[in-house]
This record gives C-alpha cells, sequence and structure tokens, in this order.
C-alpha cells in the first residue's frame, strides 16, 4: 500500500479566493512538500446555483499568484485532469445507492414544506433545529402515496445516536464529538440528484487517495460526519487537522460580509501587494517556525521547515499593519527588475518612454523604500513624468517667492552641468555644497528645490530624485520655477 502524502486544496467556486483559503492551501502545500507528497486542487461545486466560473478562475488565479502550483487537479486550460465535483455526479449517485442496499442509507420523502414547518415549530420550542428522522419509518402504503403525489425523495444516511465520534486532530489533539449533535439524518444526495457536500467529499478522498486533511475548524461537525461516512463505506480515513479560523481584532472572523474585499486574496493582487509578502504573513499567522524569532522567510525557505505541530491550536488574529510591514520589507528586499514590472501596471497613465529601462528600474528603486504598497506608486511618482510639474500658488508663495530661494534655484541651474547625474550621492554633495557657499542650507536649501523639481517639500531622497529626473527635466523644471513662481505652464 502506498504511504506517498497526498494533500488536497477543494475550494468551492462560490465566491473569490478568501484569505482562510489561501492559508488553508498553503498549510496543505507546505504539508506535501515537506512530505514528499503530492499537493491536489478538487472543485467542489456541486452547488449549482451559487457556484461561477468567474469565481473559479479567480481561486486558480490567485493560488497561482501565491506561487502555489499543484500535481493534480482542475486547471482552466491547463495539463492537468479536471477534477471537478460536477463530472462525477453519476459516481456519487451509485455509491449512495450501495448505502441504501446494505441499510446505511433510506429514501426520504419530506418536503420542503414539512422541513421548514419542523424547523418552525422547533425554533418555537426553543429547541436547536435538526431533522426528527421522520423518514426512518416510512411504511411501503405510505411511499407509495408519496410517489404518486410526484415527489421525488432524497438519500438519507442513518446518523445513530447517541454515539461519540473520536478523533487524533493534528492540530488540536484529540477531539470527540457527540453525534446527537449531527443535526440528525444526513441527506447525502439531494432531491434534485446532486450530492451534499459531506458526500461527494467522502467518496472523493476516498477516490483520490487523501492521506491527510487540512483545512478550517469550521468543518469540525463536517469531519465528524464524515468519519461515519468512511465507516459505512469501509474505507479508511485521513488524517484530520483542523486549523484555528482567522478574526479581526474585534474577535469577529473574516468574512466577506462584515470585511468586504479586505477578505479576498484579489483585493491585495490589485492593492500591488507583493504575493511574497502575503504568503510570508499567512504562513506566519498561525505557524510558528523552528526558530520561534525568524519572521521572514520564502515559501521554499517554508517547505523546509514545516511542522504541522507548530500549527496553532487557536483562532488567528488578521492584523493589517503587520501585512503592511511585510509587504514594505518585501517591496524594498525583492529584486529591483521584479518590483520594476510590477509596477508598470500602476504607471500606465504616464508615459514610460519618457525613461529607459534601466532609469525606470532606478526610479521604482528612489520611491520603493517609501511604499507600504504598490499602488501608491502612481501619486507618489507622478512628479517623475512631464517636463515641467504643477506647483501650488501655496507653494509658490511659502517656499519659492524668498530671494533665498530664487538663489537656490539659480545657483542649481548653473551647477547642472557640474552634476554626476549618474551618483545620487554625488549630486547631493554639490547641492550642500553650493549651500555652503551661500550660506544657505537645511529647509531653506532643500525646499525650494524638492518644491520646485517635485511640487512638494516632501519626497524621495533629494539626490537620487535629482538623479532619476535627469539634466533636462531639472533644468525646465528650475527654469519655470524662476520663471513664474514654480509653475511650468507659462
Ligand atoms: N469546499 C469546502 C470549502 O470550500 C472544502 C472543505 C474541505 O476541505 O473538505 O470550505
Amino acid at each position: 500500500m502506498s504511504t506517498e502524502v497526498r494533500v488536497r486544496i477543494a475550494p468551492s467556486p462560490t465566491g473569490n479566493l478568501h484569505l482562510g483559503t489561501a492559508r488553508t492551501a498553503l498549510y496543505n502545500y507546505l504539508y506535501a512538500k515537506r512530505h514528499n507528497g503530492k499537493f491536489i486542487f478538487r472543485l467542489e461545486d456541486t452547488d449549482n446555483e451559487r457556484s461561477d466560473e468567474k469565481y473559479t478562475k479567480d481561486i486558480i488565479d490567485g493560488l497561482k499568484w501565491l506561487g502555489l502550483t499543484w500535481d493534480e487537479g482542475c486547471d482552466i486550460g491547463g495539463p492537468y485532469p479536471p477534477y471537478r465535483q460536477t463530472e462525477k455526479i453519476d459516481h456519487y449517485e451509485r455509491i449512495a445507492d450501495k448505502l441504501l442496499q446494505n441499510g446505511f442509507a433510506y429514501l426520504c420523502y419530506a418536503s420542503t414544506e414539512e422541513l421548514a414547518a419542523l424547523k418552525e415549530e422547533q425554533r418555537v420550542s426553543g429547541l436547536p433545529s435538526r431533522y426528527d428522522n421522520r423518514g426512518r419509518e416510512v411504511s411501503i402504503e405510505q411511499r407509495e402515496k408519496y410517489q404518486a403525489e410526484g415527489r421525488v425523495p432524497s438519500f438519507r444516511f442513518r446518523v445513530e445516536e447517541p454515539q461519540d465520534i473520536h478523533w487524533d486532530d493534528e492540530i488540536k489533539g484529540p477531539i470527540t464529538v457527540n453525534s446527537a449533535d449531527l443535526g440528525g439524518d444526513m441527506v447525502i444526495i439531494k432531491s434534485n440528484g446532486v450530492a451534499t457536500y459531506n458526500f461527494a467529499v467522502v467518496v472523493d478522498d476516498i477516490d483520490m487517495q487523501m492521506t491527510n486533511v487540512l483545512r478550517g475548524e469550521d468543518h469540525i461537525h463536517n469531519t465528524a460526519k464524515q468519519l461515519l461516512l468512511f465507516e459505512a463505506l469501509n474505507c479508511k480515513p485521513p488524517h484530520f487537522g483542523h486549523t484555528g479560523l482567522i478574526f479581526d481584532s474585534n474577535d469577529r472572523k473574516l468574512s466577506k460580509r462584515e470585511h468586504g474585499e479586505l477578505v479576498h486574496i484579489d483585493y491585495y493582487k490589485t492593492q500591488g501587494y507583493m504575493p511574497e509578502a502575503i504568503v510570508n504573513y499567512l504562513i506566519k499567522t498561525s505557524w510558528t517556525p523552528p526558530d520561534d524569532t525568524m519572521e521572514k522567510f520564502t515559501l521554499e525557505e517554508a517547505c523546509q521547515m514545516f511542522d504541522i505541530k507548530r500549527v496553532s491550536k487557536t483562532h488567528a488574529r488578521f492584523d493589517m499593519d503587520k501585512l503592511n510591514w511585510y509587504n514594505s520589507h518585501y517591496l524594498r528586499s525583492l529584486p529591483l527588475s521584479t518590483v520594476t514590472e510590477r509596477a508598470r501596471p500602476y504607471l500606465t497613465d504616464f508615459d514610460l518612454s519618457e525613461y529607459s529601462h534601466d532609469e525606470l528600474e532606478k526610479l521604482v528603486d528612489t520611491l520603493r523604500g517609501s511604499l507600504t504598497k504598490l499602488s501608491e506608486i502612481k501619486a507618489a511618482g507622478s512628479f517623475f513624468f512631464g517636463k515641467t510639474v504643477e506647483v501650488s500658488d501655496e507653494m509658490k508663495s511659502t517656499v519659492l517667492s524668498s530671494s533665498e530661494a530664487k538663489k537656490v534655484l539659480t545657483e542649481t541651474l548653473s551647477s547642472i552641468s557640474k552634476m554626476p547625474f549618474d551618483d545620487p550621492a554625488g549630486v547631493k554633495q554639490i547641492v550642500d555644497s553650493m549651500g555652503k557657499e551661500l550660506g544657505i542650507k537645511g529647509k531653506n536649501l532643500y525646499w525650494p528645490l524638492r518644491a520646485a523639481l517635485a511640487g512638494s517639500t516632501q519626497g524621495p531622497d533629494l539626490g537620487s530624485m535629482i538623479s532619476v529626473l535627469g539634466p533636462t527635466k531639472v533644468q525646465a523644471r528650475l527654469e519655470a520655477a524662476l520663471k513664474n513662481g514654480g509653475n511650468g505652464h507659462v
């Protein structure tokens, strides 16, 4: 018998890729890599009404963006066989038939109205909502009557009560759930012929020989139900491990309803987060590396270090500041060519042909230290584009109108030919020694230059800024500032 580790991510395409699903995918991926096993993608698309191909695409794109690749499974147009539950509808029904034949399941003719009335009765009496197993005892005559009425049955699996269902959870340790808390006999095939989640998952996990299932703790009751199904089907269940969910600082579960787009990977992708930062952050939210002071690591490094026993048993806390900290770190430390390529889509409003490939890298390098996310580069870097720059009237009167400011601008203008534009530190030195000669320093020296060159007194290092702008733009902007107090649009 094969002992190869086989794990999966099994998203339902009923929404965009959620941070929690991405974290589950990461842990499964790390587990597979650490054990030289296989990581499999399966699409759980049996919910016809809520499933949508646009979500499938978002999920697949999001996982790939994070750097996750799978060894088998669904991939739009890709090389893998599509593991989609909707392609196995008949297979689930055949397995359900077996359960019917050996008495583990029965046909239930309860109508939607009857079930709703039962639920309402339980609500009024303050009882937990559950199926009362009424379908177990239907006489042959009654069944014929239902059939004559045109009722289409569902398949229900008998959940014998009470019984303790135990497993040794790979993350949380021993867990026991009593079958009396599982809501009564469970539907495994709905009256429309489609398998329910709990049934299809078990059939798939058996078919695909899953050895381990790592998922969120919101599935703990499902695991108990699934263990009963594995037993009835006479198959060895995988090892289960449940992670705590991700909560916000007010102890609310991260959800689309409460937190909107912030819960979706696509939001971070669009905002210019580095996938390396999201990966590092998500892994770290509830896993501690062997060296517990270690904060920064790549996906590959995590694959080497991953140990399921070091996954936290409790909730993770979503912390945007920490995520931003990671992102700033990766923006600064990833190869400049990577960050520049990723910056391009945020700079499409500008004429990028003003800069050569190398100059654009220098521009990005000048700005990346000040950014939290790449989308900010548009506002932070707009002044680099165009011959001249917009300077506000307030800036003109407060920073550019003094005779000292004019001296600084005039002197800089005549120093342009001496400036080593490929050496930001050298440029800065020239500005400083010019200031010394004029007896002007600090903000009286730097602000007029910043205002004239960038339209703002804030911004990246002055030497780098001048160096990136280059002699032509620097000259045009200084001249414009001297001529009309800053605004180049004469
Ligand atoms: N389709 C389920 C979900 O998206 C997967 C649960 C499982 O891993 O079994 O939550």
